[in-house]
């Protein structure tokens, strides 16, 4: 019989995984009888009642399983920890808030097996229920990395996606700290089918994402595919060398045919600050790479596991 093997990273989710179980359970016993199913719920340092919700479902049901987390790792090292355990010959990602509707699963299963995908990836086509100004910096965000990184970015992807074991262990083979999910399912390559779908609203509970962690999970992204920001700093730097070569030659011819006179104090700090703005800029950007590479250097585990079953 074949397994599929069901991850979903919980942070506070005490209201939502009883409803999700509930849905997933329905779904299998509608388009999956002949499939096992395995759920890992992976508690990502949850501060309300979630790992209770879990390891209930964990003692009743033989085939769910749990991963809890010493602290809040963040979603991405949830889904590592989850692909890292998984059993399943495929293995799908899905939200704990039931916005990745477990009833596509089925669509999605019929794909991989009659048309050869190696993987079914979602992305919604509305944003709606969103405010408009992250809709806004999400849409740029996705034009920018496109334009800058060889990997590509589909606009509106979701990490719900059902996979092929082999792309799956391809996936958990790279160990890089720094992990951006959507450039590496894409940078492993593999077949990818995508659907669309509309979004939903989550069941219950808030959304884990405020503007400044998205802001700092969007530098994470062009930070981990894409190095044009330094070429582009240097490029930057080149340029005002030029410029500024130009100007001193032009400032000598002018002192030797016009003499001196002390002028000009107010534009030249106009430069300096201009430069010097271009300088601290161009240096965050190397910080900024430096800071990740530092970070991968040091080999930290990217989760430490309190608990399992
Ligand atoms: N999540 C997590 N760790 C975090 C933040 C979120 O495991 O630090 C989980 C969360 O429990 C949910 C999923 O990631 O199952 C998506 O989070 P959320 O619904 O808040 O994001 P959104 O759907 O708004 O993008
Ligand atoms: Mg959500």
């Amino acid at each position: 019989m074949e397994k599929l093997s069901i991850i979903v990273p919980c942070y506070n989710e005490e209201e939502t995984v009883d409803l999700f179980y509930k849905e997933a359970e329905r779904v299998k016993a509608q388009d999956f009888q002949e499939m096992e199913f395995e759920y890992i719920f992976v508690d990502d340092g949850s501060k309300d009642k979630t790992l209770e919700k879990i390891k209930k479902l964990a003692n009743d049901n033989e085939h769910v399983r749990f991963i809890s987390f010493s602290r809040n790792f963040g979603k991405e090292a949830a889904i590592l920890a989850g692909l890292d355990e998984a059993t399943g010959d495929y293995i799908t990602l899905m939200d704990a808030d039931l916005q990745d509707p477990p009833s596509l699963l089925k669509k999605m299963y019929d794909m991989i097996k009659q048309e050869g995908y190696d993987c079914i990836a979602t992305r919604r086509i509305t944003r709606k229920g969103e405010p408009p100004i992250r809709s806004f910096f999400a849409k740029c965000f996705y034009k920018l990395i496109n334009h800058i990184s060889d990997v590509e970015m589909i606009d509106g992807a979701r990490d719900f996606r059902l996979m092929t074991r082999q792309m799956v262990e391809s996936i958990t083979s790279m160990r890089e700290y720094n992990r951006f999910s959507k450039g590496l399912f894409s940078f492993v390559g593999f077949k990818t089918k995508w659907i669309e779908y509309e979004n939903v609203e989550r069941v219950a509970g808030q959304s884990k994402w405020s503007f400044w962690k998205l802001f700092k999970y969007a530098i994470e992204g062009i930070t981990a595919f894409s190095t044009t920001p330094l070429i582009l700093s240097s490029f930057i730097g080149l340029i005002f060398c030029l410029v500024a070569f130009l100007l001193i030659l032009f400032i000598i011819v002018k002192t030797l045919i016009f003499g001196d006179p002390t002028s000009g104090w107010p534009s030249m700090v106009c430069i300096i600050v201009f430069v010097s703005g271009i300088q601290l800029f161009s240096l965050g950007i190397i910080g900024q790479y430096l800071s990740k590479t530092y970070l991968e250097v040091k080999h930290r585990p990217t989760y430490i596991i309190k608990e399992k079953k």
